[in-house]
């Protein structure tokens, strides 16, 4: 089978390797079958090991669904009765997380801080300073919209020394930039199965304290469907999920966690660097600018600013792109215009160098002056 190889620089999902979408055309199986529950059993180990998570300390819980479900599973599970969320908000997948609050009636404190800057963990040290119901602590560690990173240990340190848990949406960085649950005071993490570990769509998954988890039975029930307690108890006692699962998805993230061990979590972190480090040469070559300081980005998203040129046509230059089989991806800021460029996924430098040749190609097939241009002085 000849598969064309597109090369993703939107944030996720991500270019896969051939094995990978191969690894989904297995004999019909009925998931209820003890075979299926077996290779679940292992994939569930098998995520803890890429965040260091102690078994039994922690579990992971596996549900079907987009990346979303995990911080709405997250978020209306593990809040008590009488207590509080507070959201670390300075960038569009918090934001996301605050409306999950308000769409369930969760009791939350919503800090919205700048989006161009690291989280400031005295800012949260006070708050739960005033604010002793605060259960919850909730932050993103890459806010995929900019790629700005967060520090996270640090907002986890403040979370622990208040004794409320800290809940971490690490869509965007887990199985890329390494993670380490217990160095980074981390209680709940969370990944779908088409970022990180480069596989397909619709598998997402939770890995958390089963301690926290357990205690969670007691607390208001929010959620059907949408229950970390239910699906949890589900998995102990059966070893399947609670409904149907997404089963060929499944069987592609098992292949793409075997690529991940056999790449390994620093030859793998060590790739995305390099293919990090090609946007950006490429861009600097074009006079692009970041939205974000350098020092301060995750290393796997980076967002230029559209330049001032009457030109410039974001969606003419997608297009461009995209038929020549590399998709870029517009920004997620309000007051600014910008695009992103992603590192994620099973590409590497080379690829980086094609696509810069086809995206100089299509600047200058718009009449985009290079190096771009900026009214205002840097
Ligand atoms: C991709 C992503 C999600 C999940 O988005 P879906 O559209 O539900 O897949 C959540 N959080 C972050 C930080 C992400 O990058």
């Amino acid at each position: 089978m000849n598969i064309k190889r597109n090369i993703l620089l939107n944030p996720g999902p991500s270019t896969t390797t051939d094995t990978v979408k191969l690894a989904q055309v297995v004999p019909d199986i009925c998931p209820r079958e003890r075979e299926f529950a077996s290779l679940m059993g292992t994939l569930r180990s098998d995520l803890l090991r890429i965040v260091h998570a102690p078994e039994g300390e922690f579990t992971s819980v596996l549900f079907c669904g987009s990346g979303t479900l995990n911080i709405d599973v997250c978020l209306n599970s593990l809040l008590p009765a009488e207590k509080k969320i507070l959201i670390v908000n300075n960038g569009a997948y918090s934001t996301r997380a605050a409306e999950i609050c308000e769409y369930y009636g969760l009791p939350h404190i919503n800090l919205r801080l700048p989006i161009d800057t690291p989280a400031d963990p005295g800012a949260v040290e006070k708050i739960l300073a005033d604010n002793p119901d605060i259960a919850i602590v909730h932050t993103t560690h890459n806010e995929t919209g900019t790629g700005l990173l967060n520090p996270i240990k640090e907002i986890g340190a403040a979370a622990h020394r208040h004794g409320a848990i800290f809940t971490v949406d690490t869509t965007s960085t887990l199985a890329m930039r390494p993670i380490d649950v217990i160095r980074d005071n981390i209680d709940f993490c969370m990944a779908s199965a088409q970022k990180g570990i480069m596989a397909m769509t619709g598998l997402s998954f939770i890995i958390g304290r089963t301690a926290e988890i357990v205690k969670s039975k007691d607390y208001p029930r929010r959620s059907y469907y949408c229950n970390l307690f239910l699906q949890y108890d589900y998995f102990e006692k059966t070893g399947q999920m609670h409904f149907t699962p997404p089963v060929q998805t499944i069987y592609a993230a098992i292949q793409g966690l075997r690529e991940y061990f056999a790449e390994g979590e620093e030859a793998k972190w060590a790739r995305h660097t390099r293919v990090f480090n090609a946007i950006h040469e490429g861009l600097d070559a074009l006079g692009f600018r970041d939205l974000i300081r350098r020092e301060w980005q995750s290393g796997l998203v980076v967002s230029p600013i559209y330049p001032d040129d009457p030109n410039w046509d974001f969606g003419r230059i997608h297009d461009y792109c995209y038929e020549r089989g590399f998709t870029i991806y517009p920004g997620k800021v309000s007051d600014t215009d910008t695009f992103r460029l992603c590192a994620l996924g099973a590409i590497d430098e080379k690829d980086i160098h094609d696509f810069f040749r086809v995206f100089r190609a299509a600047l200058d097939d718009c009449g985009v002056a290079v190096p771009v241009r900026y009214k205002e002085a840097k």
